[in-house]
């Protein structure tokens, strides 16, 4: 995953690449905008994970990095492989659709709400369950 290598644009990578730009959340404008910060920390997030059908909660303080973040859900949080593999790939939904809603934000001034990230998220989850299921039968 992208996030995980730095690979995405936020705006704490576009200034580590030297570009003149303020580097603030342009949704809640308090902090460096970093991966960590639009996926798990910012508010918008924080309350769209509200929603998460697994229950599992973002870190209350961010001393986590993503790739931390990902490591710890995908080995500690779940007992069963097949309720863990459900939730890690729900939470990738949800960097998705958290991503995308940023970038309508940013780019096409649109402003989503965490609710609707969450139900984006969960339709396209049970789809790709769907699918393959109905591939393995
Ligand atoms: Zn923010």
């Amino acid at each position: 995953m992208r996030c995980c290598a730095g690979g995405v644009g936020v705006c704490e990578a576009l200034v580590n690449r030297q570009m003149t730009i303020e580097g603030k959340c342009w949704r809640c404008g308090s902090v460096m905008e970093s991966v960590e910060h639009v996926l798990m920390y910012c508010l918008f997030a924080r309350v769209a994970w509200l929603g998460f059908v697994f229950s599992f909660v973002i870190p209350p303080t961010d001393f986590l990095t993503f790739h931390q973040w990902i490591d710890k859900l995908a080995t500690n949080v779940y007992p069963s492989k097949a309720i863990q593999r459900k939730a890690v790939s729900f939470v990738a939904f949800m960097c998705w659709y958290l991503w995308k809603a940023r970038n309508d934000f940013y780019f096409d001034n649109v402003n989503s709400s965490p609710s609707n990230v969450i139900r984006c998220a969960d339709r396209a989850w049970h789809d790709y369950f769907n699918a393959i299921e109905s591939n393995a039968s």
